[in-house]
């Protein structure tokens, strides 16, 4: 690997490459519509246009995109060539201020819930200065957001934006109390890529992980985790090799890559950036998912981004770490060294508690997936009950004020190692806690819920928007009150006192914290189709209304948008399981069980007796008529689908009828993969796909 400083965004059009390139003037208009969000001056498009396909070009570039983020959850790109025919009949490499700041893209081919008819086609893509234009395979990428003809937003990008501008606008009507005037109020995050990496060519022979992302059948290995020896563990030199290839591309695409690690489960694993801000981020994290597929294909290797891909074993997540701050560098959730006495963090962190527990629906909605309702609440995986944890030092800060006098302020000490060699190690003044799904982190909150494949800007748009409003009713007291100081002071504990039912410390994984957390009242909203209505409430849509992140039809589109998506990936999963047990598993089955029969009545026609094979002939036959009937149930639910314009109908048909005749065909098939000849199986089984690297 060359030298990581040099390699380190060299694949990206920065700051320092715009400030090399662009006239002094030019670049410094850009820069303030980058960190202040001032508009661009419509009239240095075309110096940056040029400079940047200079720069392209230079690069090896033929082509430019405009990049962005329709509501598939992946990124969409449509490339064209520079050239401009010439009269002479050669061409010449042209790119405008036009082509940079805008494209039109056919949009009738992408989900908009019915918000726009297909023959209404036209939409546009809008250029996003705050993130930067970057290379990726001979094209100039240019970050865009993605709207409709009549204006209606088509992607994710633009409403998170428009999330970032309602948190910094509402967080500094906050700060002038603090005597604190920032150009701009950040929200930024972290995210934590969890993943799994298989052999491609054992992946190949499954039809489920082909077409569906997660094994549909699989009985458990002799070994899962539960020796805890894969976390943190050794990384072996294929992974590894992969691990380098994929921190190598990301830093050339300018992204912060930091850490990287095995996971619990066995063929799991983490990767992760420092955090940049929510729309960078986003950005950043689908650029990564890219690479983290694509990578693997170059070592034989296959990576699963599916939040469940095997039963029985942990799932995967991403973890959001969430924090605010001034574009100047305040952290606005640091406690300091006196939180008890540090006015304006308890009113952010206050802000914060009150937006979790009276958005709790919302935001459990946000990572609602298909896919990541198999993983919440099993396995490691944080409950479908949104809490948050706060850890001892906070929670005595915080019950101290309720009680109204002051905390003694926990501090973190010294850890004895007990061996004079080693250095003295300074604690943190709280512990971890893995199973909350919302945790106070020191300076940040970690929400847990988010599923691997998700894009995390569906998630931090709830986020933003939540705590904006938070924020903005804190405002409009202060904005009111005689003594503004007093009043914040006064706010934030009425706060704590108002939503401590939210606060949870102990473990969220267990059976008694479900129980609690109903007697407190808190939603607990285990399904997808459970959650998603909640976006279409009336608290919901005046919510994200009232700061210009959705119009109401936005949101409402956006809801049957995700119930659709439900199904779909509910009906593609029903189809492949149906196939695989037809095709496969049940010709193995019978092929196996007459081979043993035929064994047996070659054995009896010279006098040898099998009882105990004749019996296991028999008990393959019973499971083998019970695979059957479980196929015939799946079928007979398959073809019962209702065919309404109802989507919520439509989803919650395949919650309830679905989902229980997948689980029993399922038990059937595994089943019969404990008891029927490994040369037999038709595919590869959890032992082979979980431990072959
Ligand atoms: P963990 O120990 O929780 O697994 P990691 O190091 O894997 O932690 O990831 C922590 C993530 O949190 C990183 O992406 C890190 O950059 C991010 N992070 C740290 N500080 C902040 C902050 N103030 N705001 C948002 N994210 C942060
Ligand atoms: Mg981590």
């Amino acid at each position: 690997m060359s030298n990581v400083a040099e390699l380190f965004g060299s694949k990206v059009f920065n700051l320092a490459t715009m400030k090399a390139r662009l006239p002094k003037e030019t670049y410094k208009s850009l820069l303030k519509t980058i960190n202040d969000g001032t508009p661009l001056d419509p009239d240095i498009a075309d110096v940056v246009a040029n400079a940047m396909k200079d720069w392209a070009i230079e690069n090896g570039c033929t082509h430019y995109t405009h990049w962005f983020q329709p509501m598939t959850g992946v990124t969409a790109e449509k490339h064209d060539a520079f050239i401009q025919p010439t009269d002479d009949g050669n061409v010449i490499l042209e790119f405008s201020g036009k082509n940079l700041v805008m494209g039109e893209p056919d949009a009738s081919s992408f989900p908009s819930g019915g918000l726009r008819a297909t023959f209404e086609a036209r939409g546009y893509t809008a250029w996003d200065p705050t993130s930067f234009a970057f290379i990726k395979d001979n094209s100039l990428c240019i970050p865009t957001s993605f709207l409709s003809y009549t204006g209606e937003v088509l992607d994710k990008k633009t409403p998170l934006l428009r999330s970032m501008e309602a948190i910094s606008k509402e967080a500094k009507r906050v700060l002038k109390f603090f005597g604190k005037e920032p150009s701009k109020v950040v929200s930024y995050v972290g995210p934590e890529q969890e993943y799994f990496l298989i052999s491609k060519e054992l992946r190949a022979k499954r039809k489920d992980l082909v077409l569906t992302g997660r094994t549909l059948f699989g009985a458990m290995p002799a070994k899962g985790q539960e020796l805890d020896d894969h976390y943190f563990g050794q990384i072996k030199e294929k992974i590894s090799g992969f691990m380098k290839e994929v921190d190598e591309e990301l830093w050339k695409l300018g992204v912060f890559n930091k850490t990287k690690h095995n996971e619990v489960a066995p063929a799991q694993h983490e990767v992760a950036p420092i955090y940049s801000t929510t729309n960078i981020a986003t950005d950043h994290n689908q650029l990564t998912m890219e690479i983290l597929k694509k990578v693997a294909g170059h070592h034989g290797l296959s990576c699963l981004l599916n939040e469940k891909p095997f039963e029985g074993i942990n799932g995967s997540g991403k973890h959001n770490n969430w924090s605010i701050g001034t574009n100047d560098g305040e952290n606005l959730l640091s406690p300091g060294k006196h939180p008890s006495e540090n006015t304006q963090f308890l009113v952010f962190l206050a802000a914060v508690i009150k937006a979790v527990d009276e958005y709790a629906e919302i935001l459990r909605l946000s990572v609602a997936t298909a896919g990541n309702d198999h993983r919440l609440g099993a396995n490691e995986a944080p409950p479908a009950v949104v809490s948050i944890y706060l850890g001892d030092q906070l929670t005595e800060v915080i019950e101290s004020l309720k009680a109204g006098h002051d905390s003694s302020e926990k501090k973190g000490g010294v850890l004895e190692t007990g061996v004079d060699s080693l250095p003295i190690l300074y604690k943190d003044t709280t512990d971890r806690n893995r199973t909350s799904p919302f945790a106070f982190t020191g300076n940040r909150f970690e929400f847990r819920m988010p599923g691997s494949s998700q894009s995390i800007a569906g998630i931090n748009i709830v986020i933003n928007t939540i705590v904006a409003e938070s924020l903005s009713q804190i405002a409009d007291e202060l904005e009111k009150a005689d003594d503004p100081m007093t009043a914040a002071k006064e706010i934030a504990i009425d706060i704590f006192k108002k939503h401590d039912r939210i606060i949870f410390n102990g473990n969220g994984y267990s059976d008694e914290w479900i129980e609690e957390a109903a007697r407190r009242g808190l939603p607990n909203l285990k399904t997808t189709v459970d959650a998603l209505p909640y976006f279409k409430s009336e608290k919901s849509l005046k919510l994200f209304e009232k700061h210009g992140v959705f119009t109401r039809v936005e949101t409402e589109t956006r809801t049957d948008i995700m119930l659709e998506d439900y199904s779909k990936a509910l009906h593609i999963e029903m189809l492949t399981m149906l196939q695989m047990a037809k095709q496969e598993i049940l010709p193995a089955c019978v092929k196996y069980t007459n081979s043993i029969v035929k064994g047996i009545k070659d054995k009896e026609s010279i006098g040898i007796s099998a009882p105990n094979e004749k019996a296991k002939a028999q008990m393959l036959t019973s499971y083998t008529e019970d695979l059957i009937a479980k196929i015939d149930n799946l079928e007979k639910i398959s073809n019962n689908v209702p065919e309404s314009e109802d989507v919520l109908e439509v989803a919650t048909y395949y919650k309830d009828e679905v989902i229980a005749a997948m689980t029993e065909l399922r038990a059937a098939a595994d089943l019969l993969e404990t008891v029927v000849a490994k040369e037999y199986w038709p595919f590869p089984t959890y032992t082979d796909l979980l431990y072959s690297i």
